[in-house]
């Protein structure tokens, strides 16, 4: 191995050119398009990314499926064995992926390393495909036959992914992908492009055969290019929701599976009887941690009752403290936006906020660092409702609503009146409550006094309504069955004294 993915994080003055990862090296577009990647810190662009044509689109499907073969024929031991050493190699260079997040995403090194560790929990998952992938064995279905069941890999499958994840979104898809026996092309965000391909050259260490992963960078081209070929078996993808339902659209009549993750609106019930301190602590971490670009931040608390007014004051002590800074600067818990654009997108609903009827509590416009990167400060709104735009948008920034309802069913009803449903938690000490809050609520993943409850690697991650265009959710068990196709196998052994001509439909007994 002799390519190293070493992106020069200091040298600001000469953007350094991304390619692809094609057959086991980098190999760079001859498109001609580009695309500028960012430190988001700075504002100084610090890559040029090459986006894919449709002759380097079919290059890198040619690659995935004349690997496939070759691939799908190694052994679940091997398998098994290149997926722990990819993960022990993960483990050594913790640090350096979680810089090369920070450096494109502008997340802070503490937040960087949690992505990489729950992505890390996919690979270590994928580990365990061997017992993943048994099947079933029905012994003497009929006289002398067996009946078993078993999973095979799909082929070429595809992987689109977002922004505000660069490392664990891919681990979610191709720890298990891989490991069920398919060869998978990767078409990361274009905002933070490097991290996925130093992952590409950790596998290839880990003993991954050349042309299993490919790395394709491109923009709608590259989508549609991988959504229509007819060697393209599957397609997951994670981004918003309008884009989530045209990838779902568009791959189905193309006669793919696919699994579309969309947008959120998570909003965070809080009861009267509510332990304050905890709810108030939960709901400024989940808003804010990675500067709300998260598909599972807490963007709206729901205050029952009498709890909105200590609650919103607990919340409001609480934000001068949340230290925004670089990811250079080690004790920045909040780093900036993800571009320009969405930094004024995101400042643009509080501006707004006032003029719909909200109360801005804390406005965190004009942050300090504004002019040197794409930060901005965290903001509060009182008595957001249905209606407002600051309510019914995902504003996909560090801005939390607070919505006040009257009762329990109040607050439900909000919730389940929402267009997304994706994440949601419930905070008392009742847990009959609670445990009727889980039972009501239509959204694909609830926390019970736990703000941000992304399930574990051995669960699936999905959420309903316009937040999963598809019918599987994402990596665990959900995840192995996406990537395989079920097979059964009726068997019986030559026995002359059994034999004969029957035209009749077969039966068991
Ligand atoms: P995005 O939808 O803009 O981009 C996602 C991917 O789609 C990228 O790879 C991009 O290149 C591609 N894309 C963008 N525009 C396209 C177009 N017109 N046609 C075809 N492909 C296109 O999303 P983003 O801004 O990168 O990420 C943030 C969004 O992702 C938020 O809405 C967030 O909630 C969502 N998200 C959801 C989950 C989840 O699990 N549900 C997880 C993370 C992020």
């Amino acid at each position: 191995m002799t390519t190293t993915i070493q992106k020069d994080t200091t040298d600001t003055a000469t953007p350094s050119p991304i390619g692809h990862w094609f057959s086991g090296k980098v190999v760079h577009s001859a498109s001609g398009r580009t695309s500028p990647v960012y430190d988001p810190a700075t504002g100084q662009v610090t890559g040029t990314l090459g986006l894919a044509d449709d002759g380097e689109i079919n290059e890198a499907v040619r690659i995935a499926k004349a690997a496939f073969p070759a691939w799908r024929a190694t052994g679940l031991g091997r398998r098994a064995e290149i997926l722990f050493k990819f993960r022990a190699l993960i483990d050594d260079n913790r640090d350096h992926i979680a810089s090369l997040i920070s450096a494109e995403h502008g997340k802070v090194h503490s937040d960087a390393l949690g992505e990489l560790a729950r992505g890390l929990e996919n690979v270590e998952f994928a580990c365990g495909i061997p017992q993943l992938l048994k099947g079933g064995f029905s012994e003497q279905a009929a006289r002398g036959v067996d009946v078993y069941s078993i999973r095979q890999p799909l082929g070429v499958v595809a992987g689109i992914t977002p922004f505000n994840f660069p490392a664990m979104v891919p681990m979610w898809m191709f720890a298990n992908a891989i490991a069920c026996g398919n060869t998978f092309i990767l078409k990361p965000s274009e905002r933070d492009p490097s991290v996925s391909l130093f992952l590409a050259e950790l596998l290839q260490r880990a003993g991954l055969p050349d042309g299993v992963f490919t790395v394709l960078h491109g923009d709608k081209q590259a989508v549609d290019g991988l959504l229509t070929h007819p060697d393209v078996k599957a397609v997951s993808f994670v981004g918003s929701t309008p884009i989530a339902k045209y990838v779902y659209e568009t791959g189905t009549r193309n006669g793919k599976r696919v699994q579309a993750l969309g947008g959120a609106k998570n909003h965070m019930l809080v009861l009267p009887d509510a332990d304050l301190d905890m709810a108030a602590d939960a709901a400024v971490s989940a808003a804010f941690g990675s500067a709300g670009e998260r598909c599972m931040a807490i963007s709206v608390v729901v205050a029952v009752g009498n709890v909105a007014d200590p609650l919103l004051a607990a919340i409001q002590k609480r934000m001068p403290n949340v230290k925004i800074g670089p990811a250079s600067d080690g004790q920045a818990e909040m780093g900036p936006l993800i571009t320009k654009e969405a930094r004024d997108r995101v400042e643009g609903y509080v501006a707004n906020a006032a003029a719909e009827g909200a109360t801005v509590v804390v406005d965190g416009r004009n942050h300090a660092l504004a002019e040197q990167g794409f930060f901005t400060g965290v903001s509060l709104l009182d008595g957001v409702k249905p209606g407002m735009k600051c309510y019914d948008d995902e504003i996909f920034g560090p801005v939390l609503g607070v919505a006040r309802v009257n009762t329990y069913e109040e607050g439900l009803k909000l919730i389940n009146d929402n267009l997304y449903g994706n994440g949601t938690a419930i905070f008392t000490r009742d847990g009959g409550v609670a445990r009727q809050f889980q039972f009501d609520v239509e959204v694909g993943m609830v926390g019970v006094n736990v703000p941000i409850p992304v399930p574990v690697s051995y669960y699936s991650f999905g959420g309903w309504k316009a937040s999963l265009f598809g019918d599987t959710h994402m990596y665990g068990p959900e995840g192995v069955q996406f990537y395989t196709r079920g097979k059964v196998v009726t068997s019986r052994w030559p026995d002359p004294a059994t034999s004969r001509i029957d035209l009749g439909f077969p039966q068991n007994r």
